[in-house]
């Protein structure tokens, strides 16, 4: 009875597409699944009914590029709406921005002397939300790179040639815009980012949650971050961050985390939606209504 919260389709930089993956979920035996695209939630609707037609639970998801005080972070928002229209302008935004990074991550391979065509990336991409992992798989497919990781060793990594910084909201906006999309606001992998000190701040501005388990967690960060948790009285996440074949073996399940901390989400979620008035109120058995 466990779920995997972090799981990427081809819609952004995974590799598989929804129906794909909700197989893949029903094989390794997940209760309930996230799709945590970046800063794109097309692949939901797909991803729901696959799911649905397995008996896998679904949550809508999205991961979003934040920075605070000068520091990258990556936003989870659980249970927003899809079709919320405030976070579709958003994301159709960022989505934008990320274009045309693409357009200048190739202008500066080109510069270093490296002839990928940026129309190669996209038609590798094939989706809204490009990034680097697309420029990395465009380099190895064209013959520039021998493996996805030499890629990023030589080019795409932060202060290499090819490093283009990405435009971020600020961490106080990621929250909001996932809030009024009904959605709960997760820090991603915490451990990757190293800024704890940040933590008390976003608590204060309504983060919800810690992503305490991830692929790339050791045990002692976990740890760490399952006492932070605590402490604030965050929700507690986690999961394998599944971007598809990218690796060899697909991540998906495993890392996850029992069922019990999804009831927890909803049970917020819910909480949430009565204290905002969302809910409305039922007709009560013996009060029936005219028509
Ligand atoms: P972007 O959002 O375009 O900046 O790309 C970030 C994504 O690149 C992350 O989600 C990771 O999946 C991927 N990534 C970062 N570093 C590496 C690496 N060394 N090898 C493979 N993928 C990476
Ligand atoms: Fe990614
Ligand atoms: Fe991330
Ligand atoms: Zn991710």
């Amino acid at each position: 009875m466990s779920a995997d919260l972090h799981l990427h389709t081809c819609f952004s930089d995974g590799t598989y597409t929804p129906e794909e993956l909700a197989a893949l979920a029903k094989q390794t035996g997940l209760r309930a699944v996230a799709l945590t695209d970046h800063d794109t939630v097309e692949g939901c609707a797909r991803m729901a009914a696959a799911c649905q037609a397995l008996g896998v639970e679904f949550i809508p998801a999205a991961e979003l590029t934040a920075e605070v005080c000068g520091h990258e972070i990556h936003f989870l928002g659980y249970f927003l709406d899809p079709e919320n229209e405030t976070l579709l302008h958003e994301l159709a935004k960022f989505q934008e921005v990320r274009q045309g990074r693409i357009h200048e991550m190739t202008a500066r391979l080109n510069q270093a002397g490296v002839p990928l065509k940026a129309e190669s990336v996209f038609a590798l991409a094939n989706c809204r939300s490009p990034g680097r992992p697309h420029v990395a798989r465009a380099l190895v497919q064209e013959g520039f790179c021998d493996t996805l990781d030499q890629a990023f060793e030589r080019f795409l990594r932060k202060g290499k040639p090819a490093w283009v910084p990405k435009f971020k909201i600020s961490a106080m906006e990621a929250i909001r815009l996932i809030h009024q999309a009904r959605g709960l606001a997760v820090m991603a992998h915490p451990g990757l980012n190293r800024t704890d000190e940040v933590i008390p701040g976003l608590v204060q501005a309504g983060m919800d949650g810690l992503e305490c388990f991830h692929t790339k967690h050791s045990t002692n960060m976990t740890e760490h971050y399952l006492q932070i948790a605590e402490q604030h009285n965050l929700l507690v996440t986690g999961g394998s961050d599944c971007h598809g074949l990218n690796k060899g073996k697909p991540l998906i399940g495993t890392v996850k985390v029992p069922y019990r901390l999804v009831e927890r989400m909803k049970e917020k979620v819910l909480q949430r939606a009565v204290e905002g008035g969302f809910l409305i109120a039922q007709p009560s058995p013996g009060n029936p209504t005219t028509s």
